[in-house]
């Protein structure tokens, strides 16, 4: 079993297997000019998978596939599938931006992906080519269509940006009415890897309730899963649930249960720490499995009590500015 000083178990992984990503959504990444890792500078399939099978073996029991676009990066599916196949792993999930993700929908119910975050901020298809800088929303929306049809369990998870898509808070909710889909809403967090200081938050955790409650005055709360990071609300009526995510006001690190690899191979073992172990060089050094899980679990060890202290441990001078394509999200 993982733990970290804090008496935290820690039993998720988010895995980003790339950098690279098909949309240029503005809060995650410039238009242009970001440089994409080499090859030889991703972790390979067989480098992910080894070290999967260690974490799984020391207690990590979901593990979550992020990115950049995870269906950017050439035959997914191939290790997806030997990944599902772990033994012990019990929960395989991905986050995906949709737009490649359609045509994989039956091969991931097939492999067992239970479940799957759509990244998904507005129904409006200029206020969507405005904030990803893409053409996409149709292939998205056939995405969410066919995630629906195979049951596979599904989050729209929507970041709320001040005058970019506020007005698409209730359109989204309303998704929630006759899909079986929860949609939740995301503080907007400085990784933007626009490498400048972060404005003062406009729409925080509690400003988007209120604007949800105005809309739908006898929403009630329901109990959140542990270790949920979104707390969680009913309207009645609704198939889905809506949830809000204070990702910036970082107020549910107390329960955290997870660590992340980053694309290049280093271990985060908090979304705003600056990557505390650099896991990669571990894999090449013709290490055994048994000493590389050794360093790993004390490794977490140190980890952060909360986003807050995991922010003051950066170097001075490294904001928290990189893009989140670079962590995984
Ligand atoms: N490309 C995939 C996608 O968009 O779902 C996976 C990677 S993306 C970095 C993971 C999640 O991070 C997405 O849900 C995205 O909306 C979120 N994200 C990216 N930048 C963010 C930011 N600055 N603030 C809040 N959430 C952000
Ligand atoms: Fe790509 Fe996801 Fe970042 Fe959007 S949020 S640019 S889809 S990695």
């Amino acid at each position: 079993m993982i733990t970290d000083s804090h008496g935290r178990h820690i039993n998720y992984l988010r895995l980003a297997v790339t950098d690279r990503c098909n949309l240029r959504c503005a809060y995650c990444m410039p238009e242009e000019g970001l440089k994409w890792l080499q090859r030889s500078e991703l972790l390979s399939y067989e480098e992910m998978l080894r070290l999967c099978r260690i974490l799984v073996k020391e207690g990590i029991e979901k593990i979550r596939i992020t990115g950049g676009e995870p269906f950017a990066r050439k035959d997914i599916m191939g290790f997806l599938e030997a990944l599902s196949q772990v033994e012990g792993l019990k929960e395989l999930s991905i986050t995906t931006n949709g737009v490649l993700t359609a045509p994989f929908v039956p091969e991931l119910k097939r492999i067992g992906v239970k479940a799957i975050n759509l990244s998904l901020d507005t129904l409006d298809k200029q206020r969507f080519y405005d904030i990803t800088r893409r053409d996409e929303l149709e292939r998205v929306m056939d995405t969410l269509t066919a995630l629906l049809q195979h049951e596979i369990e599904v989050k729209v998870n929507a970041v709320v940006m001040a005058r970019r898509n506020t007005m698409d808070i209730i359109p989204m909710a309303e998704l929630t009415k006759d899909n079986h889909v929860d949609v939740r809403f995301i503080e907007e967090m400085p990784f933007n890897g626009a490498g400048k200081q972060y404005e003062a938050l406009e729409w925080d955790h509690v400003r988007i309730l209120d604007e949800i409650r105005s809309r739908y005055p006898n929403i009630h709360k329901v109990k959140d899963a542990p270790h949920s990071t979104s707390y969680n609300y009913c309207i009645p009526g609704h198939k889905g649930n809506v949830g809000i995510i204070a990702a910036y006001t970082r107020s549910f690190c107390g329960t955290c249960n997870r660590i992340r690899i980053t694309p290049h191979g280093r271990l985060k073992t908090c979304l705003y720490d600056e990557g505390v172990f650099d896991v990669r060089a571990l894999l090449r050094s013709g290490m055994e499995d048994e000493a590389i899980a050794g360093a790993l679990v004390a490794a977490v060890k140190g980890k952060a009590v909360d986003g807050w202290e995991a922010e003051h441990t950066r170097h001075a001078g490294n904001l928290v500015s990189e893009s989140m394509a670079t962590i995984g999200g």
